[in-house]
């Protein structure tokens, strides 16, 4: 049925109308409530009164009679004693007036209307009657002076009279009373009733007005919850749901506006993702128009759409293993975190780096390092499933993307796997290599919900394993973040230390075990930040040469070690030589030599002045560029050392096969030289090879005099360590080494400083 127009419905009303009316409603129940109660009460008021008027009041009479009639009976009771006649005519004046007030009040009390039953009525009557005449006699004879008949009278006769009306009096009294119990139980009987009504009346009342505002808060926060999820899902971006509306209110109101809103952004949403589609196919077309343009220049119709799909292929695969290239590596990362969100699934990106991958370049060739980047890809599609990725980002990097994982285990079996694929050799024509890689695991939703952060931390985790050794799997985790932001930081810092003059050069004694005579030094960087913060090389020299920085920071060290030689010399000190440590990145500089010899010649030395201290790393892969490089070197006149002689392949064909003049053996082999048996005969191996091979045999970290003792017996040629020296800054080197013995006081605190970086 249509609602005629003029009907407001409750749902049509604003939301403050249905707080007015249910306020309103309230206070019409209270009013009610308040009405029925002085009802009740004036009611019971009313009954009370009644029972009052009815029972109490005949019962107050009933006692006045009571008494007056006593009364009566004293003053007849006196007259037969009275001799006097004046007092006589008084005493029956007397008498005459209280008989008159007693017909009086019995006359008011019967007329009144009565509680007594006919024949209390009728007794009562009967009995004053009686009374009454005998007064009457006794009221002539008293006037006559006959005391002797009153007294006969009031003692044998009206004295009977009096007690049955006295009887009849109390019994009426007494049944009166009684009756006004019962009356006074039913007034309250009633009340009672009454006042339960009334309680019932009102809690039925507020237990309605209970559920009204529970139904309407109900109401209310139903729809204001439907509002602010409607604005989450706005917030988030998710498909636009209308919400629904009802009546007329402010909320459905709000509903409404928020409905509109919703849908102009889903509009705009749309508009722009036409006109960013609109954009991005006029570029692609006009990318193509050009290309084809181009194309048209050189090749025929059907040459040119083949080199069309050529160029879109190119576009999203690596040309040379056919896997798909970065680009389309995130593509599908995104797609299969997007598959993942819905499903419910996991996501696991193992990004992949080989170890040592230059050196396949370095010795092979770039074409062998090519071949071996085909089979590397290759043996990776071999350990993951059919709709699984695996891509090449770049270089020697690779990444698989695992999508629809249940649980993290299966990430980890294609990890294993792919460390076991990598454990047989390449095959490089007639030769075969081992190549291992290094693994980083992070996974969807954990460790990143988007494409590039998660690359960005399986990127982490595969430095991490890296720093972990190598050829090992390393799971993303927070503290992996946090290195790895320290890592940036102190990159950060590191650019312009340089600039800010942050380095300097700490120096520790090279000298001879047999009378400690002090042949040179080894120059030793160290970074003291802006405020003042010391920084050790073990942590700034691995950034520096990831970064690059080291090639400029080792010009500088080279250049600073080349003006205090030439200082020394100066002092008459032409005897003592610096070694300085280069890294394998400075050697990827051409400039490396050029600069050595410029600043040589700059500060007027020798080369034989300079130690080169390389480790074996450098060497491993018997890089042509390497060798050449160290050559000139030598050519030079400068010296070259092997440094931290064991630690590494420890191989000595390398020290034949390069122009080596000093080899350093470890440190970590001297500490345990006194007591570990395996220890002292790897050293004292190393000696004698190193000896037998021309080289001159330094021992590093020497603390105890029991070391230099076993050395000196061991016939080492140099030692250097704590034992003699720690690295200190250039001033207190010469102080306590020159000969300056006047500044070493001064210097002492210098001194300490310096023991504390080291
Ligand atoms: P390294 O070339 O093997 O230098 C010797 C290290 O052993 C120094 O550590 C030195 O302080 C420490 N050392 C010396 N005697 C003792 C001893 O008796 N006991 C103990 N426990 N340690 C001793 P430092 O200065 O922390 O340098 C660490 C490494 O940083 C160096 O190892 C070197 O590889 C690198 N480094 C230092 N300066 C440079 C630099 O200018 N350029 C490059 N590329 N690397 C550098
Ligand atoms: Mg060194
Ligand atoms: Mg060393």
């Amino acid at each position: 049925m249509p609602v005629p127009a003029m009907l407001v419905t409750w749902s049509d009303l604003t939301l403050r109308a249905k707080l007015w009316l249910s306020l309103a409603g309230m206070g019409l129940l209270v009013i009610v409530l308040l009405v029925l109660g002085e009802r009740v009460i004036e009611r019971s008021m009313a009954a009370l009164d009644e029972a009052v008027s009815e029972q109490v009041k005949p019962l107050a009479r009933l006692n006045s009679l009571q008494s007056q009639i006593s009364r009566i009976r004293v003053q007849e009771a006196e007259l037969p004693r009275t001799t006097d006649l004046f007092a006589m005519s008084d005493q029956v004046e007397m008498l005459d007036n209280e008989v008159r007030d007693f017909d009086l009040s019995l006359g008011r009390f019967l007329d009144a209307p009565n509680v007594l039953a006919a024949t209390e009525h009728k007794s009562l009557v009967d009995a004053w009657q009686r009374y009454r005449s005998d007064l009457r006699r006794i009221g002539a004879l008293a006037r006559a002076m006959d005391n002797t008949r009153i007294a006969s009278i009031s003692t044998y006769e009206s004295v009977q009279r009096f007690r049955v009306l006295a009887h009849t009096l109390r019994v009426a009294a007494e049944r009166t009373s009684a009756r006004a119990d019962d009356r006074l139980a039913d007034v309250r009987r009633a009340h009672d009733a009454q006042r339960l009504l009334l309680m019932a009346i009102s809690a039925i009342g507020l237990m309605l007005l209970a559920a009204w505002l529970a139904l309407l808060a109900r109401h209310l926060t139903r729809r204001l919850s439907g509002l602010s999820r409607a604005a989450a899902d706005l917030a988030g971006g998710q498909p636009h749901v209308p919400i629904r509306i009802s009546g007329g209110d402010e909320l459905a109101q709000l509903g409404q506006a928020f409905n509109t809103l919703h849908q102009r952004v889903d509009e705009r949403e749309a508009a722009l993702r036409a006109s960013q589609a609109e954009l991005e196919s006029r570029v692609v077309a006009r990318t193509s128009e050009l290309h084809a343009a181009n194309l048209a220049l050189t090749h025929e119709v059907g040459v040119r759409r083949e080199a069309e799909e050529q160029l879109q292929y190119q576009a999203k695969y690596d040309s040379l293993t056919g896997l798909p290239n970065r680009l389309l590596a995130l593509d599908r990362l995104h797609q299969a975190i997007r598959d993942a969100e819905r499903g419910g699934h996991l996501v696991s990106l193992i990004f992949i780096d080989l170890d040592d991958f230059k050196r396949v370049n370095d010795n092979f060739g770039h074409e062998a390092g090519d071949a071996l980047l085909v089979q590397a890809g290759n043996r990776l599609l071999q350990c993951v499933r059919g709709n699984d990725t695996v891509a090449r980002l770049g270089g020697d990097e690779f990444v698989v993307i695992l999508g629809g994982l249940h649980v993290l285990s299966d990430a980890n079996r294609v990890a294993e796997q792919v460390l076991a694929s990598f454990g047989r050799p390449f095959a490089l024509g007639v030769d075969e290599f081992v190549v291992t890689p290094s693994l980083g695991l992070a996974s969807y939703p954990a460790d990143g919900t988007d494409a590039p952060t998660l690359l960005r931390h399986a990127d982490q985790a595969m430095y991490e394993a890296k720093g972990a050794g190598r050829n090992t799997l390393q799971y993303f985790n927070v503290a992996i973040r946090e290195r790895s932001a320290q890592r940036v930081m102190l990159e950060a810092r590191l650019r312009g230390a340089l600039e800010r003059q942050e380095f300097w050069l700490a120096f520790q004694p090279l000298v001879e075990p047999v009378g400690e005579r002090l042949v040179g030094a080894e120059a030793l960087l160290r970074w003291r930040t802006g405020d003042g913060q010391l920084i050790g090389p073990d942590q700034f020299i691995p950034v520096a040469e990831s970064t690059g920085l080291i090639v400029s920071i080792g010009r500088w060290v080279i250049d600073r070690v080349c003006e205090l030689l030439a200082d020394w010399r100066e002092q008459g000190r032409h005897d003592l030589y610096i070694g300085i440590n280069v890294s394998p990145r400075q050697f990827r500089d051409p400039d490396l030599v050029g600069d050595i010899q410029a600043a040589l010649a700059r500060h007027g030395l020798p080369g034989s002045c300079l130690l080169v201290e390389v480790t074996e790393g450098l060497v491993l892969g018997d890089s042509r560029d390497v060798r050449a490089m160290l050559e000139r070197m030598s050519e030079l006149g400068v010296r070259l050392a092997m440094d931290d002689f064991g630690t590494g392949y420890s191989s000595l064909s390398y020290l034949k096969r390069y122009p080596f003049d000093v080899l350093k053996i470890d440190r970590s082999f001297v500490r345990d030289l006194s007591h570990d048996a395996d220890d002292k005969a790897l050293v004292a191996a190393a000696i004698h090879m190193g000896q037998a091979l021309g080289l001159q045999v330094v021992a590093e970290g020497v603390e105890t005099s029991t070391q230099l003792d076993e050395l000196r017996a061991m016939g080492c040629d140099l030692a250097q360590g704590y034992l003699f020296g720690t690295p200190m800054a250039a001033d207190a080197f010469a102080a306590r080494w020159l000969g300056s013995e006047r500044r070493r006081s001064e210097l002492e605190t210098v001194v300490m400083d310096q023991q504390r970086v080291a």
